[in-house]
This record gives structure tokens, C-alpha cells and sequence, in this order.
């Protein structure tokens, strides 16, 4: 049978103000517990919250970068559910008129596919605190730092087809919110967290199956791989005649399973009610004309631009693109340096590759866009050979110093005297006459064979084409 995955996510994204939603409590991440805390996010008696407009237009921000449309008036409501870790044993959010509502995110599939994704909803509301479980004790701790922390729910519709989908659903969304500065995105932190409703059906058919609701997912990858092993359970249950069970069930990560948790509370067991200490939220014409204004170009927009003034894949534009600070870095290399495919090779080739290695973000390398741009003005010149730039470069990377210096420092000039080519050469023919045979009687691709002992002999620094040159004109004469 061929079945296919339907699911939607919400995410949660914190909102990065300096203070709460409602009171002027700092948001830094990693203070002593409970010490940024005040009777208002405490929720004590006879407190009045009062909205951070900052928040509100973040929040506006990120909603109008997906595509939502946004009604003039939103209400704020009262979640109700005792936890320990909420002391108004509410929540403050948006309920039945959200902020924002039918948006879209257009994610990147495959070469030419792009395909929507359609946007339920973004609403506001306050984070709660947080429980810390004390090992080998019977209690917990609780940390009210984070409670009023500001956040936005984004909340897609049920048109996710794949993990795979799911995956650039959320590096696509990750890369809007850290181009608007609304969101550090840090998932380590709690900054992002996502949440997903999984069920699958036959392919081709209309009616929805049963869904799980997935909790606990940490990393992007981790939603993946929690999906992934969803989908098969599911499968494998209807496939053995079972039912799927509407619950939900946390991802752990350790043992790459799914766990039921509880079944799933309905909105109706949170009794929302309006909050009656927050007026509505009213969206002027001008306050949406102010935040559109400060929108920076936003990754899909770049995209466009970037292939058509580089002319560079679209593989290579959605990988740069994706992370502002990295675009940002490439397309300084390009005013510097003339050749963009030369630069986008490189950066994902090489740069990528050293940064992954390194567990180093962009804004962490040493190598400013003007070296990266002489180093490749040595290679043009002749001065390094393509090969030891590769080596340069990592020399680059971990010193921070000029490449022409560390060519100095380091004797990586190309050797390009003919001379002394020669007499590698000459040495290298008289080690392997069997070789230089088979060249001569028709083996021609042995040659490369030999120019490869000259390079290792010349350390990779002799000019290969001289190296070609000089082989060819002593075994053919
Ligand atoms: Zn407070």
C-alpha cells in the first residue's frame, strides 16, 4: 500500500526583546532563577499587564514575512491549566482572534519545485517557567525567569507531506525569523521549539487519519528523525489491522522512539475566556506601513536577485541564502573579487566543510571577505596552485593571518621555473620507465599517474600544466 505522511507544526519562537510581554522583566537567558521576576509576571493580585510593543511589532514582523493577513483588531485570552511551573495557574494568549491568520512559506523541494505551505495562524502569547527535576530526589526546583517571556506561535496547516518537507518547513521559517531579528533561533536555548501533528492516509485519499501530537523534538534533525519513526509506526500499526491512537507522545532522542504520554487535550479543557486586563489589539494601516518598511530583503527575495546577478545554482543560492550572516559574507566576497561561482564553489565546498568541522558559526571565522578575495587573486596570478590554496586556506582559517603572508611564512609559492620542473621530472620518468612505456604505446591516461608523482615530490606546489607539458614533450619528444 502506498500512504503518505500529512502533517502540520507549530512552532513557538521567542521573540527577542529585551524585556517580557507584559512587564518590563529582562528576557536574558542564563540569569540566576528567579531573579528576573516582578509581581506582574508572578501574576499577584492586583497586577495589570501591559503589552511590549516591541513584541507586538516583532510578532507583526514575522507575520507579514509569511504571507498573513492581519486583522485590524486581536484579543488576548486566559489559557487555563495548573502546572507548577505557571504561577497564575493561566496563560496569557491569543485564542479565537489571533494576530495574524492564512499566510504561506514557500520552501525549496528539489532543483525546480517549490512548494506552499499554508499558514493557520500567529498569535502572541507568554512563555511559562520552567521545572528542573532534581536527580536521585524526590522534588523539583521551579525557575519562574521565563514566565512572561514573549512569544509567537506559528502554527502551519496539515500540508507537510514528508519529514524531508518538514525539515526545510523549518530551516525556511528559521531563516526568515534570524533575517527579521525577531528571533535568535536558538534551539539549545528554548528560543525555537516545534511541535507536530502527524497522521497518515492512503495516498490519493481525502479524509484525515487519526493524529499523534510529537513533543520533545530539540534539533531540526531531531523533528525529522522523530517523524520519520512516527510515519513507520503509524504504518505499522494500520498495516496490522491496529488503530492509530489520538495522543500525544514525546521523542526520545536517546533511544530514536516515540513514547506515548498522555491522550490529547481538546481546546475546550484549557476553558479560554477573554483576558479582561489587556484591551484589544488594534493593527493600524500605519503601524503595519512602519514595520513592512523596516523589512529587510527576506531570503526567498534574495534568492531571486542573487541568481540572477551571480548566475550562480539554485542549489548553491538556497544554501548561501538560507543564513543571512553567510549571505551577507558571500556577496561582500563578490564586490571584492569578480568571479561569484568561484567564490560560492569555495564557500561551500571548503568553507562550509572547515565551519561544520569546526562547529563554527560564519560570524566566528577568522578569514575577512578582502583575504578570501586575495587569496583568490594568488591563484589567478599563478602565484598559489588551486590545490595548495586548499591548504592556505585552512592555514587562513585557523591563524586569521593574510593569505601573501602564510605563503611567505609557510613557502607555498607555485613552482613555476621550468628548470627545476625539469628535473623533477626527469628523476620521477626514470623511476617508473614501465609507465612511460605504457604511455608510449597508447595508455595515455598513465600520464596522470606521473604528474601526480611530481606533485608529491614538489609537495603540490609545481605548476601542473607545466608539469603536463614537460611530461608529455620528454616521453613523446
Ligand atoms: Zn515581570
Amino acid at each position: 500500500m502506498d500512504y503518505e505522511a500529512v502533517i502540520g507544526l507549530e512552532v513557538h519562537a521567542q521573540l527577542s526583546t529585551n524585556s517580557k510581554l507584559f512587564c518590563s522583566c529582562s528576557t536574558k537567558f542564563g540569569a540566576f532563577s528567579n531573579s528576573q521576576v516582578c509581581p506582574v509576571c508572578l501574576g499577584l493580585p492586583g497586577v495589570l499587564p501591559v503589552l511590549n510593543k516591541k513584541a507586538l511589532s516583532y510578532a507583526l514582523a514575522a507575520a507579514l514575512a509569511i504571507n498573513c493577513e492581519i486583522p485590524k483588531i486581536s484579543r488576548f485570552s486566559r489559557k487555563n491549566y495548573f502546572y507548577p511551573d505557571l504561577p497564575k495557574a493561566y496563560q496569557i494568549s491569543q485564542y479565537d482572534e489571533p494576530l495574524a491568520k492564512n499566510g504561506y512559506l514557500e520552501i525549496f523541494l528539489s532543483k525546480d519545485t517549490v512548494k506552499r505551505i499554508g499558514i493557520n495562524r500567529v498569535h502572541m502569547e507568554e512563555d511559562a517557567g520552567k521545572l528542573i527535576h532534581c536527580e536521585n530526589e524526590d522534588s523539583s526546583l521551579v525557575d519562574y525567569n521565563r514566565c512572561g517571556v514573549p512569544l509567537i506561535e506559528i502554527v502551519s496547516e496539515p500540508e507537510i507531506n514528508s519529514s524531508e518537507e518538514a525539515y526545510e518547513y523549518l530551516m525556511s521559517l528559521k531563516s526568515i525569523l534570524e533575517y527579521l531579528e525577531v528571533c535568535d533561533c536558538n534551539m539549545e536555548e528554548g528560543s525555537l521549539r516545534c511541535d507536530a501533528n502527524v497522521s497518515i492516509r492512503l495516498r490519493g485519499e481525502n479524509k484525515l487519519g487519526t493524529k499523534a501530537e510529537i513533543k520533545n523534538m530539540n534539533t531540526f534533525k531531531g523533528v525529522q528523525k522523530a517523524l520519520e519513526y512516527e510515519i513507520r509506526r503509524q504504518i505499522n500499526l494500520v498495516e496490522e489491522g491496529e488503530e492509530v491512537a489520538q495522543e500525544t507522545r514525546l521523542w526520545d532522542a536517546d533511544r530514536q522512539i516515540t513514547l506515548s504520554m498522555r491522550s490529547k487535550e481538546g481546546s475546550s479543557d484549557y476553558r479560554y475566556f477573554p483576558e479582561p486586563d489587556l484591551s484589544p489589539v488594534i493593527v493600524t494601516e500605519q503601524l503595519k506601513e512602519q514595520v513592512l518598511n523596516n523589512m529587510p530583503e527576506l531570503p526567498l527575495a534574495r534568492f531571486r536577485r542573487l541568481m540572477e546577478e551571480c548566475g550562480i545554482p539554485e542549489y548553491d543560492t538556497n544554501i548561501i541564502v538560507k543564513d543571512r550572516k553567510l549571505a551577507d559574507y558571500y556577496e561582500e566576497c563578490v564586490k571584492l573579487y569578480s568571479k561569484p561561482k568561484v567564490i560560492s564553489n569555495w564557500i561551500i565546498s571548503e568553507l562550509l566543510g572547515l565551519l561544520s568541522k569546526n562547529k563554527e558559526e560564519i560570524d566566528q571565522i577568522k578569514i575577512t571577505p578582502l583575504q578570501l578575495a586575495e587569496m583568490f587573486k594568488l591563484i589567478d596570478k599563478g602565484i598559489i596552485s588551486g590545490k595548495i590554496a586548499k591548504e592556505l586556506f585552512v592555514l587562513m582559517y585557523e591563524s586569521g593571518k593574510d593569505p601573501l603572508v602564510l605563503v611567505e611564512e609557510k613557502n607555498l609559492r607555485q613552482v613555476t621555473d621550468q628548470d627545476s620542473i625539469d628535473t623533477v621530472v626527469e628523476k620521477v620518468l626514470k623511476e617508473h620507465c614501465q609507465v612511460v612505456e605504457d604511455i608510449r604505446n597508447g595508455k595515455e591516461k598513465a600520464l596522470g599517474f606521473l604528474v601526480g608523482q611530481v606533485m608529491r615530490e614538489t609537495k603540490g606546489k609545481a605548476n601542473p600544466k607545466i608539469v603536463n607539458d614537460s611530461l608529455l614533450k620528454k616521453i613523446k619528444g
